[in-house]
């Protein structure tokens, strides 16, 4: 268990981090996704590419900003480590780590869902 959260550390510090960059990029863009699925990213094995957020683009979705947060949260983790499964432990499970993030108190985040929002609205 102090492993795991040693390792979830390291992948929020790592995502605060990135989130904060002026270097690292996260494009956003808008696909045709399965049923179901509101958002997920693309992320690549090697460094090349930037890792890509794909929103779903079915009608009917809300973009409520705080389920966006949430999502964004969870799909944000995968990048630097976390699964969709307890492969890697329960607390590196995205879906563990899927909370309400304090949207308010994160300017850099903040701005990462408005973009989001405004790119889904186009
Ligand atoms: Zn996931």
């Amino acid at each position: 268990m102090i492993r795991q959260l040693e390792a979830l550390k390291k992948i929020m510090d790592r995502l605060i981090q990135g989130v904060n960059s002026k270097s690292e990029k996260l494009e956003i863009e808008q696909r045709k996704l399965e049923r179901g699925t509101d958002m997920q990213i693309i992320v690549s094995p090697v460094p090349l590419w930037d890792p890509v957020l794909q929103l779903n683009t079915s009608p009917g979705k809300h973009w409520e900003e705080k389920v966006t947060a949430s999502l964004m949260l969870h799909e944000l983790t995968h990048i630097y480590g976390t699964e969709d499964n307890d492969s890697k432990g329960e607390l590196l499970n995205a879906h563990t780590i899927e909370i309400y993030p304090p949207v308010e108190g994160t300017p850099a985040f903040r701005g990462l869902i408005l973009k989001c929002q405004k790119q889904r609205h186009k």
